[in-house]
């Protein structure tokens, strides 16, 4: 028998998928993937349930409905002070999931060289690779997952065509200083690359910090296509809408790409997130200010069990190294089997950093999610002081 598509079949199913799995089977407690378990915001459901009732349900226009796009556009505008026109520079995809995979099919050729950052999201190795790139890793190490001249000079080269960043970053919970985007700004600029920008996590930065998309950077405007995630923004990640804004020339071809992967998303979802968007910049304080007070709580907790926990200033994330912790429980291996084990023996789930590395991988650090309900942060931190007993 003929096989499927060597690249993709020689993946395993998702790090995410498996631990929700084995979570579910050990009735754990999930902090693993990234999710909230809180509704979300009732009037943008409000918004999606009433479209979806009374509004028009086929397809919606394929670059998006002009109300979301115009949305995306003065979100821009009033957060970052981009001047973004919607008809020529904004896409909507299914989720931030498919506006990667509509930027690397829309724009790499095969043969062309794509810096990644390592940690890196799961999804983005199998589509560079699917797409015919070749990819050149840049390591962040913890604690500060600094990005350095160094790494990036090994890693650029005249082949590069575009260079894929997640600010801020998940796992790591950083979020990339103004020195740190200006170094990749000049790479980009240098070898005259591309930069996609997954920035879903570009409301949820804490501590006052503000996000600053690459393409706010000198000489950047033209260079960039950043990705917006409403499933991040409104706490609703099953609803999978995101958003691409480019340059017109840049957008063009990932729209040729969108137009044969998904084409189009759900039009009532598409009205709530133009809603959502709009709404009071005080919705969006209270969101990153929510998650602060989880992140705290929950970091504290991690502490008071014996965890080293490293600094969170941005995500749903905090990262912990386990060695203290293991130690002390008496448990030898590495991160993941050290997520298996607490699954199965503390009943709570983490994930291991380590999935978001193909070489090179630290093997003493693991991802808790915070953004669950007080009384389940507080009831994992809970079971794992009753198991293993305070540090
Ligand atoms: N990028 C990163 C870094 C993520 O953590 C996630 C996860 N949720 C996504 C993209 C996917 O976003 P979406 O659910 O909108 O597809
Ligand atoms: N982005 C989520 C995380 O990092 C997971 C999304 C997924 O399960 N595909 O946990």
């Amino acid at each position: 028998m003929k096989s499927g598509n060597a690249v993709l079949s020689s993946y395993g199913t998702t790090i995410f998928e498996v631990m929700s799995r084995l979570s579910d089977e050990h009735k754990a407690i999930n902090l693993g993937q990234g999710f909230p378990d809180e509704r979300g915001p009732a009037d943008v459901l409000e918004v999606a349930a009433k479209g979806l009732l009374e509004g028009w349900n086929q397809y919606p226009p394929m670059m998006g409905t002009p109300d979301l796009r115009q949305a995306v556009a003065a979100h821009s505008k009033r957060f970052y002070g981009l001047e973004v026109d919607w008809k020529s520079e904004v896409m909507v995809t299914s989720g931030a999931t498919e506006a990667l995979a509509a930027c690397l099919f829309g724009l790499i050729e095969p043969g062309d060289e794509v810096v990644l950052f390592q940690p890196m999201y799961d999804s983005y190795l199998p589509i560079v690779r699917r797409a015919g790139g070749v990819p050149r890793f840049v390591n962040l190490r913890a604690p500060d997952w600094t990005i350095t001249r160094e790494g990036l000079e090994a890693a650029f080269s005249p082949r590069t065509k575009l260079v894929l960043i997640n600010d801020p970053l998940n796992p790591a919970a950083k979020a990339f200083s103004r020195a740190e985007l200006e170094l990749v700004a000049e790479y980009v600029q240098r070898f005259d690359a591309f930069a996609v920008c997954d920035e879903v996590y570009e409301h949820l930065v804490f501590d006052g910090a503000a996000h600053i998309p690459l393409m706010t950077l000198p000489g950047m405007r033209e260079r960039c296509l950043k990705i917006g995630s409403a499933g991040k923004t409104f706490s609703l990640t099953g609803w999978k809408v995101g958003y691409v804004t480019a340059a017109p020339t840049l957008l063009q071809p990932v729209a040729k790409a969108h137009q044969f992967l998904t084409f189009t998303t759900p039009p009532n979802l598409q009205a709530a997130v133009a809603y959502g968007l709009a709404k009071d910049t005080s919705y969006f304080e209270a969101l990153a200010g929510g998650l602060q007070a989880k992140r705290d709580r929950l970091s504290a907790g991690l502490r008071a069990v014996g965890f080293e926990v490293l600094p969170s200033a941005a995500t749903y994330f905090v990262v912990a190294d386990i060695r203290s912790f293991a130690a002390r429980a008496g448990f030898e291996g590495d991160d993941q089997a050290f997520c298996r084990w607490l699954t199965a023996e503390g009943g709570v789930t983490a994930i291991p950093v380590s999935a978001f590395f193909v070489e090179d991988a630290p093997t003493n650090c693991i991802r808790f999610c915070f953004s669950k309900k007080d009384e389940v942060l507080d009831a994992a931190v809970e079971r794992l002081r009753a198991r293993f007993g305070a540090a």
